[in-house]
């Protein structure tokens, strides 16, 4: 497909307007000497050349809304469309940062109202809205941790995080300044306990933790856990990205979590996965509450108003966050309620389990048991015949279904981490097990079809290294 400055033709306009494109006299305004010369480089097509580039473009996306996208850890749900109609109204989307808060009363009580509502799903104190995505608010609370322990005189510079991890735990440790040390996990998949005893000492922040983690699998052990933590003074960070197991069942500030970030666009649906904005608001517990960035919003009688928590580390985003995210998340708190947002989690559940069971005898389970929200398979018991994970994920793709995540986590060889969240109904289900169990199948009678997807894709198969060292975005 040509993109919209191959489809430029010189003159190629389309006027139904009087033409108004060279102001009389545009000194007026601005010094010659500032004023573009030489013209803009725009593409100069019609009207609707420009609306079918788009709309065409549109429909070549992969997307919840066109197919089924199990891509696990990113919660891939349906996003209600009552959440967008809501964040599009005007008194929204028009709503300027530089209002005074008089103005804007509406924006300050959803803040404010979301702020409670977070710490309630999550038993945490309060909440900063502020981060615009996870790996901002880890940065988010790492900064804290470290302005907690300097204003307590303490000197702590390493940062725990296990080998199942999500990458950006220790990027955002390591631009936090702290250096990072792997705790391994044990044949449960979990922390290995032993471990994190004999990396525990008085230089330890604290430990960046994910439950269930990324192997779908619930920490078993996480009291005693943060008890050890806490009896060196360290604290206990809660990567709460894939919260979506646990609404309304169980609570990080009941675990003894010091600090979280919840990813709004993942579990309380926001349309993510093309680098949209996002957010990730960071809650904490106790004493760690006046570190929080700031405003806060607090409710005073029948007004609404900003404040600065008492020890903040700063401002971390302009103005106050992505704020239509939060809008949206506020939306499907209260659409779902209490009761909802539990049995949005009670599924989430099932159906993960349901699509683990259904593929276990074709596919590598290395941690055979009980998973929350998503589930890992191996094809490692495919490699043999000449198929890796990347080539199931490829085979997919010719099925119109969006591929697991692969090869995360790293401690699982040929990793396939599947997440179909709640959303998807049985049939849905039934339709992606049968074509998993097909592909094993192929694996063993014709691999090369596998070998060879996708075939029914607008791009085939695409030397991946090749992208990434030779960037062209012409396509
Ligand atoms: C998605 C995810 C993150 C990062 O969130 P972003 O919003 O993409 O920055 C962090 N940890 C886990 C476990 C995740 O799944």
């Amino acid at each position: 497909m040509k993109t919209i400055f191959e489809k430029s033709k010189a003159g190629k306009t389309t006027q139904y307007l009087p033409e108004i494109t060279k102001a009389k006299n545009p000194g007026r305004y601005l010094p010659a000497h500032l004023l573009n010369q030489a013209g803009a480089d725009l593409p100069e097509v019609s009207e609707l050349d420009v609306v079918r580039h788009y709309t065409n473009l549109s429909q070549k996306n992969f997307s919840v809304d066109t197919h089924f996208y199990p891509l696990g850890s990113c919660t891939m749900k349906y996003n209600p469309k009552i959440n967008e109609a809501l964040c599009q109204l005007p008194e929204f989307t028009q709503a300027h940062p530089y209002l005074n808060q008089g103005q804007v009363q509406g924006c300050l009580q959803i803040m404010e109202e979301l702020d409670r509502y977070l710490a309630e799903i999550s038993g945490m104190d309060g909440f900063t809205l502020l981060p615009a995505a996870g790996a901002h608010g880890e940065l988010t609370a790492l900064l804290m941790m470290a302005a907690y322990f300097k204003a307590k005189g303490e000197k702590r510079e390493v940062i725990l995080v296990p080998d199942s991890s999500h990458g950006t735990n220790p990027a955002s440790a390591s631009m936090a300044g702290f250096t990072i040390k792997q705790i391994k996990s044990d044949s449960e998949g979990n922390v290995d306990l032993a471990e994190l005893e004999k990396h525990l000492n008085d230089n330890v922040a604290g430990l960046m933790l994910t439950n269930p983690n990324t192997l779908g699998l619930f920490e078993k052990q996480i009291v005693k856990l943060a008890g050890m933590l806490h009896a060196k003074g360290a604290l206990l960070y809660y990567d709460g990205a894939n919260l979506n197991a646990l609404m309304g069942k169980a609570r990080p500030g009941d675990m003894g979590f010091d600090l979280i970030h919840i990813n709004l666009h993942k579990t309380f649906a926001t349309p993510h996965g093309g680098g949209g904005a996002g957010s990730g608001p960071v809650g904490a517990k106790g004493e760690l509450v006046k570190y929080l960035p700031y405003p806060r919003v607090a409710k005073a009688g029948e007004t609404y108003h900003f404040f600065n928590p008492e020890k903040t580390i700063g401002k971390i985003k302009a103005f106050y966050g992505n704020f239509l995210v939060l809008v949206r998340a506020h939306v499907y708190i209260r659409a779902l309620g209490g009761e909802g947002l539990k049995e949005a989690s009670e599924i989430a559940v099932l159906s993960a389990n349901y699509l683990k069971e259904k593929l276990k005898a074709y596919y590598d389970l290395p941690y055979p048991r009980t998973c929350m929200h998503e589930f890992v398979l191996s094809a490692g018991n495919l490699k043999k015949l000449g198929v890796k994970a990347l080539d199931v994920a490829k085979s997919l793709l010719d099925h119109g279904i969006h591929p697991p995540t692969i090869y995360f986590p790293l401690i699982v060889p040929e990793a396939l981490m599947i997440e179909p969240t709640e959303t998807e109904n049985l049939e849905t289900l039934d339709e992606f097990a049968q074509i998993m169990i097909e592909i094993a199948q192929k694996a063993q009678t014709n691999p090369e079809e596998i070998t060879h997807a996708p075939q029914n894709t607008w791009v085939k198969r695409i030397d991946e290294v090749r992208a990434a060292r030779e960037l062209c975005l012409k396509g």
